[in-house]
């Protein structure tokens, strides 16, 4: 822009500058023509009064001047010429002669036959009808102008240059205030106020912009809040299935880092079947899904195209709890039929022998005994199995009130005194009022489950201790000097239908469910479970429950 308009600028002005030049050159050779008339006419009339009263032709011989001085007779002859002496013809018929002839002074610029060039007369009357001819080649008036052309010409190059100068600075200060405005606050800048609706276009174009990018930003960062805050792992792929965006738990899933995966695609990352095998079907389906076995855990992948063919979204959710959920379940219901089948063969082999008559007549009581012990191992064992899946289905959280764990380990330990009297156990309770939020069924469960085991895993004249203190939370410890646990069982004990020895455990009418009983209550009260054990020695189980708060 700066370019065009001092580019337009100074070509307007060398134009002018140029052409007033010319003008100028024009006019000083007119005014040097008028000049050399006005000096013929001088010369002429200077000379007229020297040849008054005097032999004109003879007076002139003697004459010394650089113009042409030509006398002219009354019929047209030359009397005269200083610059030729050879005949001439009659100039009775040039035009300054006849004008002289007519008004007494007469003159003329034209072209000369005699001197072959450009002349200027100036003609006087004289008294007696001569004709006194001054003249002069109008070279002369030219030769001013070029001696004035140097000093012209010095002066031009002179004024183009300062022209150039002021075109130049005059252009940067006209565009410096349109130069200088700063887009990103127009409304700041000093400027023409024939600009001004531009810039007010500008600025409002920059509010607008300025509110769609914020609204962009706050957009982007809701969606990036919602990504990072997604358990499910997230994966935007390009039509190169490259991977565009990937969120925090993707990353953490495929074990990558966001700054390695961006770019790359899915399959370097991840090359496992399920991983080829979604790709796969994404591409001649548009939509897929598959499962993928990574460090452990279960994952169902979900691939869907989006806007035909313009890029793909993959879904990773990790499965592996409905998975394990569905084993454990299958593994319970198993458990369930052959905990259950056992007592029930045994029952029936006796119920069939006692039928047929097999059973000599002093033994029949000895079989309605065992009927009864397997009978009701099958009671507690079913009683058990409901417990359980009353946990399961979490229906009791509404029941949950403030309850005095005291009261209620202490009333547990009472209804146990006699089965710890029987295994010649001394059973100890001591307590202080403890309060935390919950549901009394569970916690007697929990309570009457460890104390239970207590004296069933003890020894002859062994001791059971179970206590309840407070200070920052809520603790019950049973502990006892029975046979303890082996170490490599200790996480195991929890688990469903697990026994350390199930023979044992069957002598003691153990069903494998009490210590799971106890996990599950404990988890639905918050509460943590330590187990502390020596074979040999005996075994202290520490439930910490939070203490209760009024406002829970
Ligand atoms: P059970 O009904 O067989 O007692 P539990 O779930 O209550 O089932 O306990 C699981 C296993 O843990 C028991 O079979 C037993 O071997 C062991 N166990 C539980 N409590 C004690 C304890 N206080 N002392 C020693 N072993 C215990």
């Amino acid at each position: 822009m700066k370019r065009r308009i001092l580019t337009g600028v100074i070509s307007l002005l060398v134009v002018f500058t140029v052409t007033a030049f010319a003008l100028s050159a024009v006019v000083v050779r007119s005014v040097a023509g008028d000049q050399l008339l006005k000096q013929l006419e001088a010369q002429a009339d200077s000379l007229a009064h020297q040849l008054l009263n005097r032999d004109e032709a003879q007076a002139l011989e003697g004459l010394v001047t650089s113009s042409r001085v030509t006398l002219v007779d009354t019929d047209g002859e030359v009397l005269f010429d200083n610059w030729t002496s050879e005949e001439m013809d009659n100039h009775n018929d040039r035009p300054e002669i006849l004008e002289a002839r007519k008004n007494g002074h007469g003159k003329a610029v034209r072209f000369s036959k005699t001197k072959n060039s450009t002349m200027m007369y100036a003609a006087r009357l004289l008294p007696g009808g001569k004709v006194l001819r001054v003249a002069a080649p109008e070279q002369i008036a030219n030769s001013v102008v070029s001696g004035v052309l140097p000093y012209m010409i010095g002066g031009l190059i002179v004024i183009l240059g300062f022209v150039i100068i002021l075109s130049n600075s005059w252009t940067r200060s006209l565009l410096k205030p349109i130069l200088t405005i700063d887009v990103e606050r127009p409304e700041e800048a000093v400027t023409y106020d024939e600009i001004l609706p531009l810039i007010k276009k500008i600025d409002q174009q920059n509010k607008k912009t300025q509110s769609q990018m914020e609204a962009l930003e706050a957009r982007r960062m809701e969606l990036n809040a919602l990504l990072d805050g997604m358990h499910e792992g997230f994966i935007a792929l390009g039509t190169r299935e490259e991977i565009i965006l990937i969120n925090p738990s993707a990353c953490e899933i495929l074990g990558v880092r966001e700054e390695q995966a961006r770019g790359r695609s899915l399959m370097e990352i991840n090359r496992s079947p399920s991983v080829l095998s979604l790709l796969d079907n994404l591409r001649k389906k548009g939509m897929s899904d598959s499962v993928m076995e990574l460090n452990g855990r279960f994952y169902l992948l979900f691939a869907n195209r989006i806007e035909s063919g313009r890029g793909a979204v993959v879904l990773i959710s990790d499965q592996t709890y409905k998975i394990e959920a569905e084993a454990m379940r299958k593994q319970f219901t198993a458990n369930v039929s052959h905990e259950l089948r056992t007592p029930l063969t045994t029952i029936c082999g006796y119920a069939e022998m006692l039928e047929k008559g097999m059973v000599k007549q002093e033994d029949v009581g000895q079989f309605y005994r065992l009927i009864l012990r397997e009978s009701s191992r099958m009671l507690t064992l079913v009683e058990d199995i409901l417990r359980l899946s009353r946990l399961d289905e979490g229906s009791m959280a509404a029941q949950r009130e403030a309850i005095n764990l005291n009261r209620v380990a202490g009333s547990i330990a009472e209804s146990l005194q006699l089965a710890a009297d029987e295994k010649n156990v001394t059973l100890n309770y001591e307590g202080q009022d403890t309060w935390v939020f919950g549901v009394t069924t569970m916690l007697e469960e929990l309570c009457s489950n460890l104390i239970d085991n207590a004296i069933k895993y003890n020894v002859d004249r062994g001791r059971v201790d179970v206590k309840v203190t407070n200070g920052e939370q809520a603790i019950l410890t049973v502990s006892d000097t029975g046979i303890g646990i082996e170490p490599e069982h200790h996480d195991r004990v929890f688990e469903r239908f697990y026994r350390t020895d199930k023979s044992r455990s069957k002598r003691t009418g153990g069903t494998g469910l009490g210590l799971s009983i106890v996990k599950h209550a404990a988890e639905f009260h918050k509460a943590k479970i330590n187990l502390l054990s020596k074979p040999g020695k005996g075994t202290t189980i520490t439930v910490i429950f939070p203490l209760y708060q009024e406002e829970d």
